[in-house]
This record gives structure tokens, C-alpha cells and sequence, in this order.
């Protein structure tokens, strides 16, 4: 039967990190996947999940199973994080997902059933997994401008003349923050202008908010969400709490809908649970019941929030190191947009035969689009990043 399967395409950064544990090398660098760690290159259990965790061991009775929706305390506790008090609290649903991806999909799937010859505009570019996502659940996909490759910043014009052609026959996934790749955010007036745009045109706008925290703090960050929640009739938000809860392994997400009324939004949320019942059934509970403790908790609240801001002011400072050390090295200001970039990545327009090139000779693994982890980076390593930059003609 198998037989005639495609020959699989392997993830490009999955199979990175494959390479990288197999590179015997001592001095690699991994600036690929993903993932923060710390200044001994962990990617350590944050405290507040363990205390978390160590109250779940002493608390929990039963493995019994937890319904389709997940933990309901953790819905609640996710959207008021995401769109605090704001007027869409009101008309909002929320189902737990296995990380953003099962919300990704889940979302894909909802779309397909009330519209299905609807399109998904991804910005380009987008986070490696969106276009299989939406294609898997058989929606049509475009792009609209969004990275100025030279300027390293958002085309901010062209992407709104696109979006101004939009109709309600068109969903437009955006980055509500820390943009994946590129690390280039829209402005505060582009957020603006995309809440008028969206009711205007009737397109239905769909955040992906997978690292909230990590740019200009948590509120900050979720700026343009709310801003667009206010305005807009209807909405679609998927987050995680791989990164800024450091559960990635634990697949924790969520999925909301904001509707008109609650009754349509909770209508959508039941449609959300049949589209579960028929996949994966329900999400895992760990993860989940971990942030539902500490979003419930006010010390463990306050702890998490203070472990968040440490992650984020190494992130930061890495970015103003390597920055100077770069723009030093080779006497000019060129990478001036590493440091305002925000939130992991940045998309350093390094060619593939570059990127090749670093892994090859210099033991420095990146994606092959030229997206750099600077949460992956350690201080000790910036000077092997920076001559290896100089040495391929970055
Ligand atoms: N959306 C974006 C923009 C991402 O970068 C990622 C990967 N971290 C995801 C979704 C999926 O995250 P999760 O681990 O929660 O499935």
C-alpha cells in the first residue's frame, strides 16, 4: 500500500537540528531552531513552571480525562492575558489546542467549514509551517509584501495597498508580535491602519501571538491585537506557550474566536470541539494545567512575569552586542537592524550559499532562509559569529 507514498519532505529546521547534534565539531553553533536559552546555552524549566508543577504532583488525583475544550481555567486565563479588557472579552471563545500549531489548525479548519473557498493572505515571508497548515486543511494561500530586504524593516505601504484590495472572502494572518522570521514588527500607525482597513474591506484578520512577552513586554506586545479585537466584529487568535512559559515539549496553545454576539462565538467554539473530537480528541493537560496555576497564583503571576523579563533583557542585550560587534568588525552600520528587531529571530539576508558556508567552515548552523536565533546565541560565541560573518561577506 505505501509503496506509492512521496518521498517525504524533511522540515528545514527540524532537520537542522538533526545535523547539528551529529556534528562532532567543539565549537558549533546552533543559531537555528527556535528555542531560548540562557547564558549556559540551557533551555532551563522556568522556576514558576516547577513550583507549578511541584503543586500539580501534590494536588492532582486523577488522570481521568480533562473534555474537549482542555482546562477551562487556562482558556480563561489565556485570553484575558491576550486581550485583557478589552470590549472582545465579551464575545470571545477559547479552546485549549496542542500548542499554537494544533490552533493553527484547528482555526484552518473552522475557516474551511464556514467559507470554504476562502483565501489566507501570510505575510512574506511567514513562520515555515503556515502554508502547510492552511493548505492541509485545503484553503487557498497568498502573500502580501512585508519584508524589505533591503532596509530589513516592514514595507509597511505596500503591504496596507494590499491589504486594501482584500475582501470577506479573505483571512489575513498576522504576527501579533516578534514577527517569524524576519524579527521586523509592524508600527503602532500600521496596526492602526490595518483596524480601519479590516472593517472596511471585511477581511477577517487572524493573529498568531506565539511570543507574547518577548518583544516590548506582555501588554506592549499585544498591542495590535486589541486594537484590532475593538474594532472588528470578527477575529481569530491563536497562541502559545511554548516560549514565553518555556513548555514547548508540552504542546500548550490556545485557539479563540471573537464573534458579534457570545452566543455565536461559543457556537464557534463548540464547532472548534467537534473539529478536535475528530482529530486528536483533547489536548494534553500538563502544560496547561501548569500556566492555569500560575496565571491563577498572584506570586507565581509575579515570578513568571520577572523570569519573562530576565529572557527578554539577555535577548536584548545579545542584539546591542552583536550588533556592535558586527557593525565594528566591519566598519559600517549595516547591522544596525539587529537591534530593532524584536522578540528571537532576525532575518539577516545571508544567501544560501553563505548559510552553507558557515555551517561547513565555520561549525555555524542557521536556516537555509537566512533567519538567525539570537535566543540561541551565547556571549561567548560572538566573536567565532562575527569573524565567520566578516569571513563569508556578510
Ligand atoms: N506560530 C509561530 C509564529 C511560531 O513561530 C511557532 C513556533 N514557535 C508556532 C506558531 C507554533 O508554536 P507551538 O510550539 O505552540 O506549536
Amino acid at each position: 500500500m505505501f509503496e506509492s507514498l512521496p518521498v517525504a519532505k524533511a522540515d528545514p529546521i527540524l532537520s537542522l537540528t538533526v545535523a547539528f547534534r551529529q556534528d562532532t565539531r567543539p565549537n558549533k553553533v546552533d543559531l537555528g531552531i527556535g528555542v531560548y536559552r540562557d547564558a549556559l546555552g540551557k533551555t532551563p524549566i522556568m522556576k514558576s513552571v516547577s513550583a507549578a508543577q511541584e503543586y500539580l504532583f501534590a494536588q492532582q488525583e486523577s488522570k481521568g480525562y480533562v473534555g474537549l475544550a482542555g482546562n477551562e481555567s487556562f482558556n480563561i486565563a489565556m485570553q484575558t492575558l491576550l486581550l485583557n479588557n478589552t470590549n472582545a472579552m465579551a464575545r470571545a471563545a477559547t479552546i485549549q489546542t496542542p500548542g499554537a500549531s494544533g490552533g493553527l489548525r484547528l482555526l484552518a479548519d473552522l475557516i474551511k467549514q464556514a467559507k470554504p473557498n476562502a483565501t489566507v493572505w501570510l505575510s512574506d515571508p511567514s513562520y515555515v509551517n503556515h502554508h502547510p497548515i492552511m493548505e492541509a486543511a485545503g484553503l487557498n494561500v497568498a502573500y502580501y509584501p512585508y519584508f524589505d530586504a533591503q532596509t530589513k524593516q516592514v514595507k509597511e505601504q505596500a503591504m496596507l495597498e494590499c491589504l486594501a484590495g482584500l475582501g470577506s472572502d479573505d483571512v489575513v494572518l498576522l504576527h501579533g508580535c516578534c514577527h517569524n522570521p524576519t524579527g521586523a514588527d509592524l508600527s503602532k500607525q500600521a496596526w492602526q491602519q490595518i483596524a480601519q482597513l479590516a472593517p472596511k474591506c471585511g477581511f477577517l484578520p487572524f493573529i498568531d501571538i506565539a511570543y507574547q512577552g518577548f518583544g516590548d513586554g506582555l501588554d506592549e506586545d499585544a498591542y495590535g491585537l486589541r486594537l484590532l479585537s475593538e474594532v472588528c466584529d470578527e477575529m481569530l487568535i491563536t497562541a502559545s506557550c511554548s516560549k514565553n512559559f518555556g513548555l514547548y515539549r508540552e504542546r500548550t496553545g490556545m485557539a479563540c474566536v471573537i464573534s458579534p454576539s457570545i452566543e455565536q462565538a461559543q457556537n464557534a467554539k463548540a464547532n472548534l470541539m467537534s473539529l478536535s473530537r475528530k482529530t486528536y480528541t483533547m489536548p494534553p493537560d500538563w502544560g496547561a494545567a501548569c500556566v492555569a496555576h500560575i496565571l491563577g497564583t498572584e506570586r507565581l503571576t509575579a515570578n513568571w512575569r520577572e523570569e519573562l523579563d530576565v529572557m527578554n533583557q539577555r535577548i536584548l542585550s545579545l542584539r546591542t552586542t552583536l550588533r556592535d560587534a558586527l557593525n565594528q568588525a566591519t566598519n559600517s552600520n549595516r547591522f544596525d537592524y539587529i537591534a530593532l528587531h524584536k522578540g528571537m529571530f532576525s532575518v539577516t539576508g545571508l544567501t544560501p550559499k553563505q548559510i552553507d558556508c558557515l555551517r561547513d567552515d565555520h561549525a555555524i548552523y542557521m536556516v537555509g532562509d537566512g533567519r538567525m536565533n539570537i535566543a540561541g546565541l551565547l556571549e561567548a560565541d560572538v566573536q567565532q559569529v562575527v569573524e565567520a560573518f566578516v569571513a563569508v561577506g556578510a
